[in-house]
């Protein structure tokens, strides 16, 4: 399929490019002594994931650690109180092992390191959910674990830490700045280009310097490929739209990814928190401006200093000042449309998928339902497939204390 003078049956042999580009969008800004790192981790990575044997046993841990195939459920009850004759459907990554879609890329990831032969896995995490994701791989595959979390995080995200540590990993408290996800980001990758000999990088969505973008997308479109199959086999047809919700952007473009080439609409959905004022969302695609930060460039929101500006949202998975570059890559093009919605829709969405389906979704997740409703309800008929990217065990005690019962 060709949209926009991009042809789409060749779209994952050209983007990115042999450097890591989406257009002008991704890239590798990052010191010398790091790009000498990442260079080992993509040509480890080229050679690697093309190996039979790599791609045997990650599909047999996906099978039997994973428990993937991860399910299409019909929502009837939710449908029919659209009433437009609009069938929603989600694709269940909260029943993935951990209870989101994270894990799909940290075992792939973690299975990398084993066959570099690295005995560590580093990153940071700010709410917890990927060093939750990456300590459960490391524990799966014997490696060490260093996650880098600021000092604030620790304290507001208590049960992650305790599964983490649960799990074996070191959880390692940075307590400078602003002590956030930011700084946490920070001393990762200066302890990864210490340790680059014996360690690897793993990061947790489709950002950061090249390869990570097109890794991660790899890893995740197990999701999209997988969704692909179930919707046409239980359906007879493709979705009319898909839709996903983007903080960094890797549930999303695993999702994406199986439905680029075909007559498919597809939206990606940012959070629009307490509103339209700096400082009050993390809608970067919908109100940032291209740069570089973290290593790649990619739209991103910046305070007037130009650095990454203070973001805010319900979902603590989806406050990141910035998205992938190849989302900022099919935003240009128009290939996938992104729209926000805001924290009071989310939370009437998570009450209603609870209450009409019992699927307690997590707050990111239910951005996207609640996009999804929305949408039904403009659309005369067909139907609409939503990425439900985890479950919302970890938001109930949030949720009723700041929301109530509904
Ligand atoms: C982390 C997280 C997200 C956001 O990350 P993406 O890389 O944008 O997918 C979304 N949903 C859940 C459940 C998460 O844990």
């Amino acid at each position: 399929m060709n949209f926009n003078g991009i042809d789409f049956d060749t779209y994952f042999k050209n983007y990115p490019s042999k450097d890591g580009f989406f257009g002008k969008y991704g890239g590798c800004y990052v010191s010398n002594e790091l790009k000498t790192a990442l260079k080992e981790i993509t040509d480890a990575y080229f050679t690697i994931c093309k190996s039979s044997k790599f791609i045997a046993e990650l599909r047999k841990i996906r099978r039997e650690f994973q428990g993937r195939p991860t399910p299409i459920s019909y929502l009837e009850r939710l449908s029919n109180s659209i009433g437009t004759g609009v069938q929603l459907y989600v694709k269940r990554e909260d029943l993935n092992h951990t209870g989101a879609h994270k894990l799909n890329h940290c075992m792939g990831e973690a299975l990398l390191a084993k066959y570099m032969g690295k005995k560590k896995v580093i990153a940071e995490t700010g709410a917890g959910q990927h060093g939750v994701a990456l300590a459960t791989a490391a524990a799966y595959f014997g490696l060490e674990c260093d996650i880098y979390m600021g000092s604030v995080d620790i304290k507001k995200q208590a049960p992650n830490v305790a599964r983490m540590k649960i799990l074996g990993a070191n959880v390692i408290e940075v307590k400078h700045g602003l002590a956030t996800l930011k700084e946490a980001v920070d001393a990762a990758f200066e302890a990864y280009a210490k340790e680059y000999k014996t360690a690897i990088y793993c990061i947790g969505s489709v950002l950061g310097p090249h390869p990570f973008p097109l890794m991660v997308r790899d890893f995740q479109s197990v999701v999209g490929i997988e969704a692909r199959e179930q919707f046409t086999s239980m359906t007879g047809e493709l979705p009319d739209a898909v839709v996903a919700c983007v903080g960094g952007g890797s549930n999303a473009m695993g999702m994406f990814s199986g439905f680029l080439n075909d007559p498919v609409d597809i939206y990606g959905i940012e959070p629009l928190g307490r509103g339209e004022k700096l400082g009050d969302h993390a809608a970067s695609l919908k109100y940032g401006t291209e740069g570089i930060m973290h290593g790649f460039n990619s739209i991103m929101l910046k305070d007037e200093k130009g650095e990454p500006a203070p973001v805010y949202s319900v979902a603590s998975g989806l406050d990141y000042p910035s998205s992938g570059p190849e989302h900022a890559f099919l935003h240009d093009l128009g290939r996938v449309k992104y729209d926000v919605v805001n924290d009071e829709e989310t939370i009437e969405a998570f009450y209603t998928l609870s209450r009409l389906e019992g699927i307690i979704p997590a707050i990111e997740s239910s951005h996207a339902v609640a996009y999804g409703m929305k949408l039904a309800k403009t659309m005369g008929k067909g139907s609409v497939l939503i990425n439900l990217s985890g479950r919302g065990d970890k938001d109930m005690d949030y949720v009723l204390e700041n929301f109530g019962i509904k």
